[in-house]
């Protein structure tokens, strides 16, 4: 039962106070077809959206079912539209983007019907009003009438008890009006109806009840109802409002979807134009992580080619780079010029200032053999190898078949006297330059870590896999080539591969001499040939002889270099090379560089036998004594010179062409460059400017303990459980080295070099300052782009006033509303983030072919899949945001205006 007492509804347009209902006072029964008639602008909508809880009455009370409204929430009154009220409208308010099934299902939704029952309910209420099998039709493919009748449908789903019809024949013809009056006076048998008309005919014919009305009064009822008269009939049930009705997000979400899929073009324009802002992020992002991606990749590979030494002489390279600020940092005084005088520039002070900064920055390590301990106590698992270099020149005792011009047959030199052999050879040639490339090309032998594993995860063992292994003992070599299997030309020269004939060959062949012999070219050398030369290795008394006591130069040359070996020579060490190796595709730095390389237990072997030689013994007795002048006198003049010397040997070689031995030459080899010269000078002295270089007491294998320490860290990872163990060696505690206790006291503090990380940081903090700027530089666009979502977001809501309107008079919520819009905007939101990611993943395609096809890198621009997620929910979190304003306008919107707007 419902009943109005003295409802009263005032506008208030301007100041003045419009009277729309005066005071109206009714009872409708529970089932009755009830007209209301009356001219335009009396009230009739009016009181039609009062009864159905779309506008609020200014004063009196609608009672529902015995219970006061007065006391409804907002919340009330949608539950009771939801679910007591079905309106019909004269324009039908179907929503143009749905099917009419959907439409009929939206006041399903909104009570939160589950899916299948929602369409069962809809289809039966399609059926009912004579549209069976048009569920899929979208309401622009009917007439007038079946949208009314869509509309009805849409009104009955929910089985309300009242239908309110504002005008429903209004825009229809005479025989479709009629049709849909039968239709409603079917309804109206079981429920009660309320129609407003404007056809008294249709009212008469139809109608059990004509109330008629004039500027906001009841002038008249055909069939009133007396209260009492229903009471007697039936008790009042007290009715519970029933379930809340609600719109769930999932049915909000497909209801903007369609609404967005109707407007397919604008939507993906909006999207296309929403993603500009993540395309920018995510391209920076993209881009950022690539390239350190790449640098991370390199850095395990990095790692074998820059481990981390600890060397006798460093740089200091943090002190460096701070001390780089500082230098900036330094104020710079005005110097006064005063008339007539000119200042002095203090250059010397400069240079001094200078001096001291560049020593501060070199640091002495001490290694002890506590430290070598220390060292060697490293837990295994976190290094992959140690290498110990003591800087010894094996190329004085390493012998090999060499063919030189001056020598009919070849003869086994050493290396180091190959290399000056062809230097004073090439000296007397119009290819003097070359030679002192020779000079430079030092070490031709390196030592190679003692870790098979590691080497071969690194190389390639390309030799007869059946015969070669890595080299392991004392005797035995290997050979490394680049990634190209290249050797170069001068290594092989120095090894004595290339005799003199076919090395000047080369010479004359790249300076077009026409000397040049095309038939004794050489480009390549066999396994065999490189694995089957040998190389022997004879200690130091056997290349180093005391000089005889009797010879005039003793003094000054105490120690005569055996620079070929005799046949007679029987206590070397033949090493043998036991594979060629080559780097792996993926390793671009490697442990070993091209070159031929010798096992630590060799250097063992070599220490062992040199500590105790002739020469070693000498040299350190030399240094004891501390010899810081010597006196000579020249046997020739008689003059005597003094000159600086800590010792010299000499050796002895013959020189000339094929036809002629022109004669020998004598070699000082020491540390006499202050004597060479002063020789070289003295007048009428026969001697020529002897070739010299220095030997050192590390250089002949005198000390036993490392010059410098290499250790390469299993991975990134584990290197820094390398650098917090050298750095327990520096730290206050007592640490237990070899059983030993040793105290901060006992310890001399090792400065490690780290040059890996020093360059990987600067790289990193780099790309951080750009990608910060450039992500903060891109966000703008972002900031734009959510803007303009938020303005067509608030078109969107303009748009779809209607639509608005008929959800809040099927019993949405305000809530629904928002909801709607809401989930418009994540759509767009969602979509722009897609599209964003997908163009920048397209583009970072493209920037990695093309960057790629140039260098050989494919991974330089890299989008995260987190990342790429990320930006998908950053756009979702941006445009909500931008639209959670129109939303709420959207839900703000009166009902009533909302269903008037055209
Ligand atoms: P009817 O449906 O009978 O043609 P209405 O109920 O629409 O008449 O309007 C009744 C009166 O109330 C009219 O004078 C109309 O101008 C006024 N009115 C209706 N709605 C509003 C409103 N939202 N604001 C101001 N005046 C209104
Ligand atoms: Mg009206």
């Amino acid at each position: 039962m419902l009943e109005l007492l003295n409802i009263k509804k005032d506008y208030l347009v301007g100041n003045m106070k419009i009277h729309a209902l005066k005071g109206i006072d009714i009872v409708f029964r529970d089932s009755e077809f009830v007209s209301i008639l009356g001219p335009s602008g009396c009230g009739k909508t009016t009181l039609l959206n009062l009864i159905g809880g779309l506008d609020h009455y200014t004063d009196g009370d609608l009672i529902i079912e015995g219970i006061s409204t007065k006391k409804y929430s907002d919340r009330d009154w949608d539950t009771y539209r939801n679910h007591r009220i079905g309106f019909i409208f004269q324009s039908y308010n179907l929503i143009p983007h749905q099917t009419i099934l959907e439409n009929v299902e939206l006041a399903l939704n909104i009570s939160g019907v589950d899916k299948q029952t929602r369409v069962q309910r809809a289809k039966k209420a399609l059926d009912e009003v004579g549209l069976k099998d048009q569920y899929n039709k979208k309401p622009n493919q009917l007439s007038g009438g079946q949208c009314q009748r869509v509309a009805i449908a849409r009104a009955l789903v929910n089985d309300p008890e009242i239908l309110l019809a504002d005008e429903p024949t209004g825009a229809l013809d005479t025989v479709t009006s009629v049709q849909i009056m039968e239709l409603i006076k079917k309804i109206a048998e079981k429920r009660l109806v309320i129609m407003v008309t404007h056809n008294p005919e249709l009212a008469e014919k139809y109608s059990t009840r004509i109330v008629k009305l004039l500027d906001g009064e009841i002038i008249s009822d055909s069939n009133p109802c007396d209260k009492s008269e229903i009471l007697k009939k039936k008790k009042i049930e007290e009715k519970t409002i029933g379930n809340k009705s609600r719109l769930k997000f999932w049915s909000a979400f497909k209801l903007s979807a369609r609404n967005l899929i109707s407007k397919l073009k604008r939507t993906l324009m909006v999207c296309f134009a929403g993603s500009i802002g993540i395309i920018g992020v995510a391209s920076v992002i993209s881009v950022s992580t690539g390239v350190r991606g790449y640098i991370n990749s390199m850095q395990d590979d990095m790692l074998s080619g820059n481990p981390i030494t600890i060397d006798e002489n460093a740089l200091d390279l943090s002190k460096m780079f701070s001390s780089v600020d500082d230098a900036t940092k330094q104020e710079i005084i005005e110097e006064v010029v005063e008339d007539g005088y000119v200042n002095v520039d203090k250059l010397i002070e400069y240079l001094i200032e200078r001096g001291n900064m560049l020593e501060s920055f070199s640091v002495t390590n001490d290694i002890t053999s506590d430290y070598v301990n220390f060292i060697e106590d490293m837990p295994s698992e976190i290094y992959s190898a140690i290498v110990k270099y003591y800087g010894i020149d094996v190329s004085n005792n390493i012998f090999t078949d060499v063919k030189f011009d001056a020598y009919e047959d070849s003869v086994n030199m050493s290396l180091n006297s190959i290399l000056t052999t062809y230097k004073e050879v090439l000296s007397e040639t119009e290819y003097k330059d070359i030679g002192s490339y020779v000079d430079m090309m030092s070490s031709s032998f390196a030592q190679a870590p003692s870790n098979e594993e590691f080497i071969l995860s690194q190389y390639d063992i390309i030799s007869n896999p059946e015969t070669s292994k890595i080299a392991t003992e004392k005797d035995e070599i290997m050979i490394v080539v680049d990634r190209d299997t290249k050797l170069t030309d001068m290594l092989l020269t120095q090894l004595g591969y290339y005799n003199q004939e076919q090395f000047f060959n080369l010479l004359y062949k790249y300076n077009d001499d026409p000397h040049y012999n095309p038939s004794i070219d050489k480009d390549s050398f066999s396994y065999e040939e490189l694995m089957g030369k040998t190389f022997t290795w004879y200690p130091n008394n056997q290349v180093f002889n005391k000089t005889d006591a009797s010879n005039p130069l003793a003094s000054i040359n105490p120690f005569t270099y055996n620079n070929i070996s005799s046949s007679d020579w029987t206590n070397g060490v033949d090493l043998k090379v036991t594979a060629i190796l080559r780097p792996k595709e993926d390793i671009k730095y490697g442990c070993l560089t091209s070159g031929f390389y010798h096992t630590e237990k060799f250097t063992e072997m070599i220490i062992e036998d040199s500590i105790n030689s002739e020469i070693v013994n000498y040299i350190n007795q030399t240094e004891n004594k501390k010899i810081s002048s010597f006196k000579y006198d020249m046997p020739q003049t008689g003059q005597t010179i003094y000159y600086g010397v800590t010792y010299q040997i000499k050796y002895v070689y013959k020189y000339g062409d094929d036809e002629q031995i022109n004669g020998e030459k004598t070699c000082f080899v020491g540390q006499t460059d202050k004597m060479s010269s002063l020789i070289g000078n003295i007048p009428g002295s026969s001697f020529e400017i002897p070739t010299t270089y220095d030997l050192t007491l590390r250089s002949v294998g005198g000390v036993n303990l490392p010059s410098s320490i290499a250790i390469y860290p299993v991975d990134f990872e584990l290197k820094d459980e390398v650098i917090s163990y050298l750095d327990k060696w520096n730290s206050d505690e007592t640490i237990i080295v070899d059983g030993k206790e040793l105290t901060k006291d006992d310890r001399n503090e090792i400065i490690y070099t780290d040059n890996l990380s020093v360059i990987i940081s600067m790289i990193n903090a780099m790309i951080n300052i750009v990608t910060y700027a450039l992500v903060a530089f891109t966000s703008l666009s972002l900031v734009v782009s959510t803007v303009m979502i938020a303005i067509i977001t608030y078109v969107s809501v303009i748009e779809r006033v209607k639509e608005i309107g008929v959800i809040r008079s099927l019993g949405g919520r305000k809530k629904d509303v928002s909801r709607l819009f809401n989930a418009e905007t994540f759509i767009i939101g969602g979509l722009s983030g897609l599209v964003g990611v997908g163009i920048t993943y397209l583009l970072s395609f493209i920037l990695n072919m093309i960057v790629g096809s140039l260098s050989g890198i494919y991974t330089i621009a890299k989008l995260n899949l987190l990342t790429a997620v990320i930006m998908v929910v950053i756009s979702i979190l941006l445009t909500s945001i931008s639209g959670l304003i129109p939303a709420k306008l959207a839900a703000k919107k009166d009902p009533v205006d909302a269903l008037r707007s055209e």
